[in-house]
């Protein structure tokens, strides 16, 4: 997919733009705070609907003003066909409006029915220095990257998962209250088949993208060896494929095994939100922790190792290439790493890259054949 055109009114910092983007994408240039971070942030939020730095909406407003809209024309093609053939276009805009805190969205001027149905419509995959806290962090940021890459690229998964939180959060508080455990059960066969269907999608996804991740870090790390397993809360889960039905009787069974517990400590204590994404590295004395044995640049070939999947996810389920967004992902690396990674993705991704950088000297993407753009004060010039 690509962005042929994009508007933004009263974003960040950035002075009201109409860029019509080349389809084999730019490079964006400019020194610290000049707003390359904003720009892609506005990209990607008509991907997800959000901000990606977890900013609030109100906080995308340029300061003194109402309202923010960003609108993107995207248009699509296969693989085989990348910058020509036939082609869908769609346009996507957002807006948000301080009072009253309203946000609206439209895919081609209509209204979605439900907002999750507002997201993934334009197939990009962001790189940040920031993703490193995928690695480095606690599960919960695992479970993240799961929960936003499978709402963008499986259906059904994101109102599943907002279904799940409201009943988590409706069980939790009968069992907080801790009168009749009943109350808090009562919950159960929909917190089941809710969960059913995330730990399903997650199940699967991990498990057809397992040697997927081995392979591609090991190219881009240069030959290191590594692992991504899934590890639910619920411990033993009933062989492969994954089947729905299989995986909400063992989640009732476990929720079943685990009263004691969850009465004592008055929470639930299994089920999707307590699932881990682990990675590991192949040392010399069997696996060990990304996240505590691994050095910071490894930890780096893990985040970008999730990326580069997530890349491939919506190739698989899309059919399409998707558009590279890279907020200085380059400087972050030491030079056969940035190396490894350039030639991987000159091999692999031959659709749209916007990225930012802040010289020119890093820009070495697709042989530094993209045009270069520069930002200053939040003003794109090409
Ligand atoms: P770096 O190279 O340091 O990452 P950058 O070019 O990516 O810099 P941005 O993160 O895009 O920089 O931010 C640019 C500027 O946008 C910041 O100086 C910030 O003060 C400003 N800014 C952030 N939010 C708003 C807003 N709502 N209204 C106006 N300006 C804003
Ligand atoms: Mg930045």
């Amino acid at each position: 997919m690509y962005l042929a055109e994009l508007r933004t009114r009263c974003f960040r910092n950035l002075v009201d733009t109409d860029l019509s983007f080349p389809p084999e994408g730019i490079a964006l240039v400019g020194a610290n705070a000049q707003g390359k971070s904003n720009l892609l942030e506005a990209i990607y939020y008509l991907e997800i609907l959000r901000s990606f730095r977890g900013a609030a909406d109100r906080e995308l407003v340029r300061f003194g003003e109402e309202v923010f809209r960003v609108s993107g024309r995207v248009r699509t093609g296969r693989d085989d066909e990348p910058f020509e053939g036939d082609r869908i276009e769609r346009t996507v805009a957002a807006a948000w409006q301080r009072t009253g805190s309203r946000k609206k969205v439209t895919l081609d001027d209509q209204e979605p029915g439900r907002l999750a149905d507002g997201v993934g419509h334009v197939g990009a995959v962001l790189f940040t220095p920031s993703d490193l806290a995928l690695v480095n962090e606690g599960p919960s940021e695992r479970r993240r990257f799961l929960n936003i890459l499978l709402s963008l690229n499986e259906e059904g998964y994101l109102a599943a998962l907002q279904r799940y939180r409201q009943v988590l959060s409706q069980r939790n508080a009968a069992l907080r209250e801790g009168r009749d455990p009943a109350l808090a059960r009562a919950w159960d066969p929909l917190l089941v088949r809710e969960g059913a269907r995330i730990l399903a999608c997650r199940g699967r996804w991990i498990e057809s993208f397992a040697s997927e991740f081995t392979r591609i870090h090991g190219l881009i790390s240069g030959g290191g060896e590594a692992a991504m397993t899934f590890e639910p809360s619920l411990g033993e889960i009933p062989a492969p494929p994954w089947e729905e039905s299989r995986v909400a009787e063992a989640y009732a069974a476990a929720l079943e095994a685990s009263r004691d517990r969850e009465e004592r400590q008055r929470t639930t204590v299994v089920g999707p939100h307590r699932d881990e994404l682990a990675l590991s590295l192949a040392g010399s004395d069997g696996d060990m922790e990304a996240r505590s044995y691994g050095s910071g640049g490894q930890r780096r070939s893990l985040a970008l190792t999730l990326r580069l999947l997530e890349a491939e996810t919506i190739r698989r389920r899309k059919d399409r290439e998707p558009l590279l967004l890279m907020d200085d992902v380059f400087a972050e690396l030491d030079e056969d790493r940035s190396d490894r990674l350039m030639a991987f993705l000159d091999r692999t991704a031959v659709g749209q890259v916007i990225l930012t950088a802040p010289r020119k000297g890093e820009v070495r993407m697709r042989r530094g054949e993209l045009e270069v753009w520069g930002i200053e004060e939040g003003k794109v010039r090409r």
